[in-house]
Parts: structure tokens; C-alpha cells; sequence
């Protein structure tokens, strides 16, 4: 588990979770407990996302569409959350720069292979972070 603000990619996070109030005891996180929190270095509510979670995710859809098709995916339908508004899109996220010229109104972004798509869950380059994974496509 690495769960990390959007904003600002840094772990000192806080989020909702159930305890005994009387031993402190953890019992669960809440269902909304990866998605809205807040960062202690932000300073504000923000949305968390858990890195490890959403690749591992992505390599599942990836086995399973791959082992049910027998051939691998073009694209990705995903959700992105923007570092700076907080907003949220769906997308579709093309693996392959090859397809870049077929100029493509309904592709969003273009990565160089699932690889690639897994990296954009981290805090990196990108001014938006991959947060969950639908499935993978043809097309
Ligand atoms: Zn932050």
C-alpha cells in the first residue's frame, strides 16, 4: 500500500477509518477512505489514490484481457484525476505511439505500453494521475 495525495504526491496523508474508541483498536477504512482525505502538507482536503492498488489493477485487467482475447490491448479506459483542479475525467488511453497519427479525437493521452500506463498512477511528470483502471480494448 503507498497511498499518496494527488496534489502534491507525498505520502503524509490522512483518511477516514473505524476503530474500537475505547482500545483504539483499527477495525476497517471506510469505503471512501482512498479517495477523499486530506494532506497534512497541502494543508486541504485532497483526493488520495493508493499507487501499489491501482498497478496491481492494471496488471489484472491486463492478464485477464489477454488470456480472454488472445492478443494485447490498444487501449486503456481509465479515471485521471488532475493535480491542480482536483477534477475528475474518464478517459481512454491509447498504449502504443504508434497509433499517435491515426489522429484519434477519443484518445486522451498516448503511452508506450501497459508499462507505461502503470507509471502514470505515481505522482510523476504528468499533469494528471491514473487512479483506476475500467478495462483494456481493442480500440
Ligand atoms: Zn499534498
Amino acid at each position: 500500500m503507498k497511498v499518496i495525495c494527488t496534489q502534491c504526491g507525498r505520502m503524509n496523508v490522512s483518511c477516514e477509518a473505524v476503530i474500537n474508541p475505547n482500545t483504539k483498536e483499527f477495525k476497517e477504512f471506510t469505503s471512501e477512505s482512498f479517495f477523499y482525505g486530506f494532506c497534512n502538507d497541502c494543508n486541504e482536503s485532497v483526493i488520495l489514490t493508493d499507487v501499489d492498488e491501482t498497478m496491481d489493477r492494471i496488471q489484472a485487467e491486463y492478464n485477464k484481457y489477454v488470456n480472454m482475447n488472445n492478443a494485447i490491448p490498444k487501449v486503456a479506459s481509465c479515471k485521471i484525476v488532475w493535480k491542480d483542479t482536483k477534477d475528475v475525467s474518464d478517459v481512454r488511453i491509447a498504449l502504443s505511439l504508434d497509433c499517435q497519427n491515426d489522429d484519434d479525437d477519443d484518445i486522451f493521452f498516448y503511452c508506450n505500453s501497459y508499462e507505461d500506463l502503470k507509471s502514470l498512477s505515481g505522482h510523476g511528470g504528468e499533469d494528471f494521475i491514473v487512479t483506476e483502471i475500467y478495462n483494456f480494448q481493442e480500440d
